[in-house]
């Protein structure tokens, strides 16, 4: 699959020159490869070309291409909604947690991880354009999950996830990733470990680069487009 190698130089390239221009004192930014509904092997092609950070959105797909792809040194992110039934398999087989909305999720994912793994790192998603019936917790709740979160020694918090509302209106956008970049700013001041503001998709990622984004989640710039989901899975 030498198309995936060649867009993951191109992203490269415009993450590199995109940070370069925005002068943020963010240093670098993460490519996080958003491989839902994508096979194994196109995981593994990205693989062979450097990629090691990968985000999955349903809990099952996941452990499945995990297990294929066990011979990788890979880091593994959760990023789909998370139904509390979940949260022990997602507590032991990621890296990462980047959905994290409410109080129930957090000390499910506490008491569930593992002993011996590291600390789970935990961004908490945020509804950051208060849209009714999103996922992500309001902008009033943010401390609290903070504050809840850093005193559990099995996670790390490491900062924010937001999904802003589509709109091809740059303003808008832009208005949005600010507030996210001033309440990740106002969070990292509090707490030592936060250092990842998780915003960028494949229509958006140099807007929220520019605004302070310290890891992109690309799927379709990377992999092409997905197919609707009930015509790929079995
Ligand atoms: C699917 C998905 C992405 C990637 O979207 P693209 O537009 O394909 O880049 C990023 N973040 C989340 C939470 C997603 O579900």
């Amino acid at each position: 699959m030498p198309e995936i190698k060649n867009r993951l130089k191109e992203l490269r390239q415009q993450i590199e020159t995109t940070s370069k221009i925005a002068k943020k004192d963010t240093d670098s930014v993460t490519l996080l490869a958003v491989s839902k509904t994508w096979s194994a092997s196109a995981l593994r092609a990205a693989a062979a070309a450097g990629q090691r950070a990968f985000g999955e959105n349903y809990l099952q797909e996941a452990l499945s291409k995990k297990a294929e792809l066990v011979d990788l040194d890979l880091t593994w992110h959760f990023i789909g909604p998370i139904q509390s039934n979940k949260t022990r398999e997602i507590a032991s087989q990621f890296d990462w947690v980047q959905s994290v909305d409410r109080l129930k999720i957090v000390q499910r994912l506490a008491t569930q991880r593992p002993a011996d793994l590291p600390p789970l790192n935990i961004c908490i998603q945020l509804n950051i354009d208060d849209e009714p019936s999103k996922s992500g917790a309001k902008i009033s709740e943010l401390m609290l999950l903070a504050e809840a979160i850093n005193t559990q020694p099995t996670l790390c918090l490491r900062g924010l996830m937001i999904i802003p509302t589509p709109t091809d209106d740059i303003t808008q956008q832009r208005q949005s990733f600010d507030r996210a970049y001033t309440l990740f700013t106002e969070l990292a001041s509090r707490y030592d470990g936060v250092d990842t503001l998780s915003m960028g998709m494949s229509q958006d990622m140099t807007t929220a680069i520019e605004a302070g984004s310290t890891l992109v989640r690309i799927g379709s710039a990377l992999f092409g487009k997905r197919l609707p989901k009930s015509d790929t899975s079995p």
